[in-house]
């Protein structure tokens, strides 16, 4: 682990009130006093005292002049938030002068910090665990209410607590069958019943629970996947201009116009929702239309909800009903389009498959229904994700881990319900115990810490 001083602005790009410059590292006070000038009579201070404000100047090398009136924070090893000595210096943010004091602050001896390589450098000082790293990336992310608070929940250190409770489990159990490897003629046959019980009350159960957990709360981390299907000419991309509330979408007459796949995102009461247009789905032997009707096929695969559009004038054709069959294993909302195109007080029809879907009618061209049919999607969408039984909602590579672990575990269950090896279920063990302990980041890969900070901006 490189331990040279490194240094990076850590508030976005642009103007605003105040950015700041952060520095850590053995240097970091060192080049502080190289470059500020504190106000007041006590021109001798030395910047000594850890979590105190000091008011000055910033002084260019060269000019000797002064660059900014600033205020200057240290926060001493090992109470910061790398563990190392941290100065941030908050100056008047303009993107020139932010990037001049950074330019002088890496003059004299710091290096630019890499995406994420504070926080990296608050795990590795034994700061945080990789859950509360993680956490901090979700927290910057966070598009919506419940995922900061998910995102609080593994700061507050949910998820390493769980992990731990899991670890202590197989740590209890994994020395016991090692006393059996290493002791055989001591021990009579070790009996296993009390064992297997905990480990699938207390194992088993929670990892599942936390498995399911990532399905259900992957709509709050990247928002819900909905996508627009129906045949040609019913009006999807006049309902995606609408839901955009802009012209987006290509709109005409002529079926089978809208070839590529759109997506943009909208917040539908406080959810981010990344809505796509697809294709019409129906048989085409225009090369170019078959292209697009294939990459709708994908985008309904990986939908969390599906509007199906119907033409209301027209509803439930032969080919609507091709279409249903294709997307009937999905969460579907059926949408009632050009109900403006109905003889006043006629109500579509709804056929018996539907039924059991939350069916909107709406009129694109009139801007009809549309606020209701949002509504129907927020619902639909709460409806899928129950957080109630657990708080803890682990990212894709936690749950990874956690799988690798159930796979290890259910294993050594069934090994020591079989009378197995002790040599076999040790190994197992072992192997789950080293899934548990991948996801808070105990003895992880350096390449594999790498990839998880890359996600981070440059400052954090
Ligand atoms: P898509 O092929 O399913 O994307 O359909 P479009 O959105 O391109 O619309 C096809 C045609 O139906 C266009 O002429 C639209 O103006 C028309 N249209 C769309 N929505 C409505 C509606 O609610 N009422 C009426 N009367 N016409 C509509």
């Amino acid at each position: 682990m490189n331990n040279d001083t490194i240094a990076a602005i850590s508030t976005p790009a642009g103007s605003g009130g105040i950015g700041i410059i952060k520095i850590s590292g053995e240097n970091a006070k060192y080049i502080a006093s190289l470059i500020f000038k504190k106000s007041g009579r006590n021109k001798n201070y030395i910047l000594n005292e850890s979590h105190k404000l000091y008011h000055g100047h910033i002084i260019d090398p060269d000019s000797q002049k002064a660059l900014d009136e600033v205020l200057l924070s240290i926060m001493l090893a090992p109470h910061s938030y790398t563990g190392e000595d941290v100065v941030e210096i908050n100056v008047h943010s303009g993107i020139f002068l932010l990037k001049t004091i950074l330019n002088i602050v890496i003059n004299k001896g710091a290096r630019l910090a890499e995406p994420g390589e504070f926080t990296k450098r608050a795990f590795i000082n034994g700061r945080i665990d990789l859950t509360h790293a993680e956490a901090i990336i979700d927290i910057i992310n966070a598009k919506n209410k419940k995922a900061l608070e998910i995102a609080n929940t593994q700061v507050d250190g949910l998820l390493r607590n769980c992990v731990e409770t899991m670890l202590n489990v197989l740590n209890n159990i994994i020395v016991k069958v090692e006393a059996g490897i290493d002791f055989p003629d001591d021990l009579e046959s070790l009996s296993f019943d009390t064992d297997i019980k905990n480990i699938e009350k207390n194992v088993i159960n929670k990892l599942n629970e936390l498995i399911s957990g990532y399905d259900e709360g992957h709509v709050l981390r990247e928002g819900l996947k909905l996508v627009i299907a129906g045949r040609p000419n019913v009006g999807k991309s006049s309902l995606m201009n609408r839901l955009l509330k802009k012209d987006r979408a290509i709109v005409t007459s002529i079926p089978g116009t809208t070839r590529d796949i759109i997506e943009e995102t909208i917040m539908i009461s406080g959810f981010t929702a990344i809505i796509s247009d697809t294709a019409g789905l129906h048989n085409t032997k225009d090369p170019i239309e078959s292209i697009g009707i294939q990459k709708a096929k994908e985008q309904i695969k990986n939908a969390d909800i599906i509007l199906f559009v119907i033409d209301a004038k027209n509803p439930f054709t032969e080919e609507d009903k091709k279409l249903f069959e294709i997307i009937n294993k999905k969460q579907l909302v059926v949408v009632f389009n050009k109900i403006d195109l109905l003889q006043e007080g006629i109500l579509v029809e709804i056929n018996e498959e539907l039924k059991s879907f939350p069916c909107v009618r709406v009129s694109s061209l009139f801007n009809t229904g549309v606020e209701f049919l949002k509504e129907t999607v927020k619902e639909t969408a709460i409806k899928n994700i129950d957080c109630s039984h657990s708080a803890i909602i682990p990212n894709l590579r936690q749950k990874t881990a956690l799988e690798k672990c159930l796979v290890s575990i259910i294993s050594v269950c069934e090994g020591m319900k079989t009378g197995e090896a002790y040599e076999i279920l040790s190994i197992d063990l072992k192997g789950a115990i080293e899934s548990l302990n991948l996801v808070i980041g105990n003895s992880i890969k350096m390449d594999i810490l790498n990839q998880i900070f890359s996600r981070f901006c440059i400052g954090k």
